[in-house]
């Protein structure tokens, strides 16, 4: 399902992704973790072709990613198979809940508007907000907002799923609802997806969260300074690190810094 193989990317002289070798089998689940800088979101945004990188490829959902300039019109059809959901949610403020949701699938996956609604409105169930859909963004809270993002994520049609901390933006308080979606979503139960897919996704989740990584994630990769230090299911990872960079990252993990 998703296929990396010798991923490099450079900001000017910043290598930033050093060379990355990965698999993710479909409906598998896999936390990204990582120190602020190793490189976490940039091997994200490559996964969907947001952003060029410069040696390797990349398969994903049936497509092929090599490095340079991506054409448009592959990226118009890879955003119909990948969904992204960021930190700080990234609704267009200007329009509904409703119209967040249904622009995609009207835009690019050229669904009536009848359709559209209707599968939003399911989403918009499924992620609790069944009774939102007029509000504009900046009447919801911050939890509301990212579960609006994720019903719209979704509702691209995404057999896979790419979310950027999707709680960190969050008060506290707010974040288990989102964690509880996440969980609904992950599990395939609840949120319904487009065409009739199969219901498990995969995803792709960066996140601090231990607890959100040890609750959903099938497998955890390490990243450190742009590469995969360690990776296994998070029983173990989490429990026993086999690096000094894994031990170090769960102590401070673990002190919430
Ligand atoms: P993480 O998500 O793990 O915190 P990022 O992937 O955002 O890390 O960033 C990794 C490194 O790449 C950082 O040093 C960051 O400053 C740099 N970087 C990220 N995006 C850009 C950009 N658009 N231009 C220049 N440098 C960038
Ligand atoms: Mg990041």
């Amino acid at each position: 399902m998703i296929a990396i193989s010798g991923l490099v990317k450079s900001f000017g002289a910043t290598r930033v992704l050093a060379g990355i070798d990965a698999e993710i089998p479909e409906g598998r689940i896999v936390a990204l973790m990582g120190a602020s800088g190793s490189g976490k979101s940039t091997l994200l945004r490559c996964l969907n072709g947001l952003e060029t990188f410069d040696a390797g490829r990349i398969e994903i959902a049936d497509f092929k990613l090599a490095a340079g300039a991506h054409e448009p019109a592959l990226l118009q059809r890879l955003r119909c198979s990948v969904g992204m959901v960021f930190q700080d949610f990234q609704l267009f403020p200007h329009l509904s809940v409703l119209q967040n949701v249904t622009l995609a699938p009207r835009l690019v996956r050229a669904r009536s508007a009848a359709d559209a609604n209707a599968e939003a409105h399911a989403l918009l169930a499924a992620v609790g907000l069944a009774d939102r859909g007029d509000a504009r963004p900046h009447q919801l809270s911050g939890g509301q907002s990212q579960r609006v993002a994720i019903a719209r994520a979704l509702a691209q049609g995404s057999r896979v799923l790419l979310l950027d901390e999707p709680t960190s933006a969050l008060d506290p308080e707010l974040r288990e609802e989102v964690r509880e979606i996440l969980r609904r979503v992950a599990s395939g139960v609840h949120a319904p997806s487009a065409d009739g897919e199969p219901a498990r996704r995969t995803f792709v989740l960066v996140t601090h969260e231990l607890r959100l990584a040890r609750e959903l994630a099938d497998e955890l990769w390490l990243l450190h300074q742009g590469c995969i230090i360690e990776r296994g299911p998070p029983s173990e990872l989490l429990v026993r690190p086999a690096s000094d960079v894994g031990r170090d990252f769960l102590a401070r993990a673990l002190r919430g810094g």
